[in-house]
């Protein structure tokens, strides 16, 4: 990376963002929501754009001298209406949870009823956990995933129709099965509500046709930019044109000030490259690589929370091995693996201890990592875990992952 300048002003940030890289090239990155993102999205996002205010939408301006970024947002507009299948896209949001809430802004008014996966057995913050505005501002119901690691839909349903919600989200932050997004709506329209599908995890997935589209069901859209679509971290919302007007005014003036144009920028070529047939190759090799590490886990004798995996990610259960997720977390840290804990369905730790691990594969399968480096990366994560007190082993473990580092270079 080019930090000329930076490194003559400021040595210290430099010297961080240097060891940050090396972070990135020698470690095995599986948190499901990370990936690397591409030097023409990182060029797009470090440009000039940064210095332009640009309140309000393209062509309606607050400011003047917009006619470059008008171009850039509408580049961007379009790119995502295309490879999503939607009428309308506002890719202003800067980040997934300021989507989700300004699709709330947009339709709900505070104490309006929500439905929503529960925090705990995978759903997102922003689908109304208690902590946060949606969850103190609306009246949510949570629907969870049954022993099978999937959605419930028939209580769902019933959910559904006993709450009335006024508004309805699938998508999830932890959940390894293909959504039905066809029954979410055939449930929404029985109870009268509608829909946001947030597909933040799997949008890289569903761009590439990998997972179903959530387009033909869903009134609105909503999805982070930076995992497994691998652009620059923010979010985009889509709908039908029919709440084009009430989405827009929920962005901004509702919620954000000035739109981050430097991101949208990167948003648009991330898009673009979104639309390469290479990426339909990448997102099928995600999906191949989650499934052989799913696969090796359970070969080494390790639970996964509803098994075998649809998508890109999977929760280790630790339970039966009586170590905990966030212990396990920090041991795979020292190997050369980097996880987040998570809790499991009926976790009996807390959600700062947990039972378990999550696991993804976007960020190694960006480097190149096939199913037989997948089949390493679970014997490693197996032996970490089983010998987690064993210095020696740990110390071997570490140089096995170096290894597939080495063998995969990410931005060399
Ligand atoms: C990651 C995620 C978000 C939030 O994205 P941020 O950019 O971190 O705000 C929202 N919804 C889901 C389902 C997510 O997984």
């Amino acid at each position: 990376m080019n930090l000329e300048n930076l490194r003559k002003v400021d040595s210290q940030v430099a010297e961080q963002i240097d060891l940050e890289l090396k972070r990135q090239q020698e470690n095995i990155e599986l948190i499901a929501s990370e990936n690397f993102t591409s030097l023409a999205v990182m060029e797009a996002c470090g440009s000039v754009l940064t210095n332009k205010y640009a309140e309000g939408k393209p062509h309606k301006r607050y400011y003047n001298g917009c006619e470059h970024i008008d171009v850039i947002e509408e580049i961007a507009q379009k790119r995502a209406c295309e490879l999503f299948g939607m009428e309308h896209a506002n890719v202003q949001p800067h980040s997934g949870a300021q989507a989700n809430m300004a699709v709330f802004m947009a339709v709900l008014k505070p104490g309006d009823k929500v439905l929503s996966m529960d925090l705990s057995n995978g759903g997102h913050l922003s689908h109304g956990s208690p902590v946060n505005f949606s969850g103190l501002y609306f009246d949510v119901a949570g629907y969870g995933i049954n022993e099978n690691g999937e959605i419930d839909y028939e209580n769902v349903r019933k959910m559904a129709l006993e709450h009335k919600p006024k508004l309805i989200i699938c998508g999830a932050s932890n959940y390894s099965k293909i959504i039905d997004f066809k029954k979410f709506r055939e449930i929404a329209d029985e109870a009268g509500a509608l829909l946001l599908a947030d597909i933040a995890h799997i949008a890289g997935l569903v761009a590439a046709g990998i997972h179903p589209s959530p387009a033909p069901y869903c009134d609105f859209v909503t999805t982070t930019t930076h995992k497994s679509l691998r652009g620059p971290r923010g979010g985009i919302i889509m709908c039908k044109e029919k709440y084009a007007k009430d989405i827009d005014k929920a962005v901004f003036p509702g919620l954000q000030g000035g739109p981050l144009e430097h991101i949208i920028a990167g948003k648009a070529v991330a898009l673009l490259e979104a639309m390469q047939p290479e990426f339909k190759e990448y997102a099928k090799q995600i999906v191949k690589n989650a499934k052989a590490l799913a696969q090796g886990l359970l070969d080494e004798g390790l639970d996964i929370v509803g098994g075998m995996t649809e998508n890109h990610l999977m929760t280790l259960d630790l339970r039966k091995t009586g170590k905990t997720g966030k212990d396990m977390a920090n041991v795979l840290e020292r190997v050369g693996i980097t996880a987040n804990k998570n809790t499991v369905p009926n976790d009996p730790q807390s959600p700062f201890v947990t039972s378990g691990i999550r696991l993804g594969t976007p960020a190694v399968t960006t480097r190149g990592f096939k199913e037989e480096d997948m089949h390493k990366v679970a014997k490693i994560i197996a032996s970490a875990i089983y010998s987690s007190d064993n210095e020696n082993v740990l110390a071997d473990l570490r140089k096995d992952s170096l290894e597939l580092c080495k063998k995969h270079p990410l931005y060399s």
